[in-house]
Parts: C-alpha cells; sequence; structure tokens
C-alpha cells in the first residue's frame, strides 16, 4: 500500500513545488510507482510534469468535489515516469465548495484509498498556505516532508506549521508526523545559512535530512522546459541531490517500518 507523503511549508516560494516533481522523479528512478497529487491551483507542479494546466478537462478539483475519480484524471509525466493528478485554477474554487461538503477535510484522503494499491508513493505537493486545500493533504498523509530555506525567520516560520500539523494529528488523523525538514536552495558560502543549518540540526537532531539541496540553476530552468531537474540535467548537482535524497527517503521509510511506525 502506498505511503502518502505531503511536501508542505506555509511560506510561499520556498521549494515545495520543486521537493515534489524532483523527489516524483528520483523516487521513479529508484523503480518506485509513484503518483504526484498537485494541491495548488497554481498548478506548478503539474507544468513542472510537462502537462499543460490549461488543456485539462478534469482534475484534482473534480477529485475532490466528487464528480472524477483519480484513475479518470490522472495522467503521466512521460518524461520521468511517474503519474500526475494535475491541477489548474479550477482548484481556488474547491476552497469555498468544500465548506458546505461533508467530511470537507478528508475529501482528498478517501479519494487517494481507491489507488492506494497502485503506487509506492504519493506525494501531494500543498499550496503556500495552511488552508481547506493543505488541511485535505494533511488529513490523507502519513506523513510531512518540510523544505525550508536556511534563513533568519525559517525557524519562526516553522512553529505555526508544526502546531498546525500537531491539531491534525490531535484530532483529524493520528498516523500524521512529520518525516523530515529538508535544507533547499543551500547556499554553503553564506555564514548565516550555515548557522540557521546547525541551528535546525541543534532543534530536531535527526528530523532534519542528511541530504542538503544545494542553490543550483539547473533546477530552476527545468521547469520552464516542462521536466523535473533530475530528468532537465542528470549531472547537474541539483539533480544529483534530489536522487540522493529520494534513496534517504527510501531508507527512512523502511528504518520508520522496522520501528513498526508503518
Ligand atoms: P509556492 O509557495 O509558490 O508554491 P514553492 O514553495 O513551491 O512555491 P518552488 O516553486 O519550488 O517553491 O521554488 C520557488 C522558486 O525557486 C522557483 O523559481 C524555483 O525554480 C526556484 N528553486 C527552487 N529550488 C531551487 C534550488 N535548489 N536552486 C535554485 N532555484 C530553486
Ligand atoms: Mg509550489
Amino acid at each position: 500500500m502506498a505511503k502518502i507523503f505531503c511536501i508542505a511549508n506555509q511560506k510561499g516560494g520556498v521549494g515545495k513545488t520543486t521537493t515534489a516533481v524532483n523527489l516524483a522523479a528520483g523516487l521513479a528512478g529508484h523503480q518506485q510507482r509513484v503518483l504526484l497529487v498537485d494541491l495548488d491551483p497554481q498548478g506548478n507542479a503539474t507544468m513542472g510534469s510537462g502537462i499543460e494546466k490549461t488543456d485539462l478537462t478534469t482534475s484534482v478539483y473534480q477529485v475532490l468535489i466528487g464528480l472524477a475519480t483519480v484513475k479518470e484524471c490522472a495522467k503521466t509525466c512521460e518524461s520521468s515516469g511517474f503519474d500526475v493528478l494535475p491541477a489548474n485554477r479550477d482548484l481556488a474554487g474547491a476552497e469555498i465548495e468544500l465548506v458546505d461538503l461533508e467530511l470537507r477535510e478528508q475529501r482528498l484522503k478517501n479519494a487517494l484509498a481507491a489507488v492506494a494499491d497502485d503506487y509506492d508513493f504519493i506525494l501531494i505537493d500543498c499550496p503556500p498556505a495552511l488552508s481547506l486545500l493543505t488541511l485535505n493533504g494533511l488529513c490523507a498523509a502519513n506523513g510531512v516532508i518540510v523544505p525550508m530555506q536556511c534563513e533568519y525567520f525559517a525557524l519562526e516560520g516553522l512553529s505555526d506549521l508544526v502546531n498546525t500539523i500537531k491539531q491534525v494529528h490531535a484530532n483529524l488523523n493520528p498516523d500524521l508526523m512529520i518525516i523530515g525538514l529538508l535544507r533547499v536552495m543551500f547556499d554553503a558560502r553564506m555564514t548565516l545559512q550555515q548557522q540557521v543549518s546547525e541551528q535546525l540540526l541543534e532543534h530536531f537532531g535527526d528530523k532534519v535530512f542528511k541530504t542538503i539541496i544545494p542553490r543550483n540553476v539547473r533546477l530552476a530552468e527545468a521547469p520552464s522546459y516542462g521536466l523535473p531537474g533530475v530528468a532537465f540535467d542528470k549531472s547537474s548537482r541539483g539533480a544529483k541531490a534530489y536522487l540522493e535524497f529520494g534513496a534517504e527517503m527510501i531508507e527512512r521509510i523502511n528504518q520508520l517500518q522496522t520501528l513498526g511506525r508503518y
């Protein structure tokens, strides 16, 4: 049965989508069956997987509202061999429409249950808000991956997310836990980034992934070609880091399984 992970951080532009798309490609490169769920009306994960968001007739929006199944809407990222449940601007309306629906925060979870046996991993790219959409992601997931930049306010922003995760854990989804914090867009030449990185390790210990994703322009260029960075330039430092992160994720999940956490 698939392990389901949210890539979440309410802060905008911290590398959630880049992480979601490249981890999906990285895991697929390690022979894992992967579904990437785009839960952001911006549709960046959709476009970054080479799927034109304006051409969609159905998307995650119809799935959340109950008008279509995941199987009916899923597309394939041809370059990297994973499936995508795509999103576009329609999803912005879901936030309001969901309010009146039954079990409004469990809609994604219930929809994904039908395909749980078809995949090893389901990754959910969340929007930059602690909204009802993100709540659907957190309710569906076994764990959260938090990408973050090692900047001055990073730790402060983290406490809001940690509190939300605690609340969801207590009230809606007892399976939920933070799998790990991923340091992204890292520039080792900057003393401040190294200091914040050390603070993170002090506070969160082995919850911080060993892999560090460097700032690498090839990762930023890749989406405009409709390709994950991992497929766009395999030999780039960014691609190598995400492949390494894929391997670390598989190892971490195996460890958690051994400990009986899954
Ligand atoms: P949003 O909150 O809007 O959804 P996000 O958290 O998903 O944003 P991304 O879209 O992944 O963030 O990244 C923000 C910008 O930074 C993008 O232009 C992306 O290409 C770039 N970027 C992400 N990771 C890296 C990296 N490691 N090196 C260089 N550029 C990066
Ligand atoms: Mg994004």
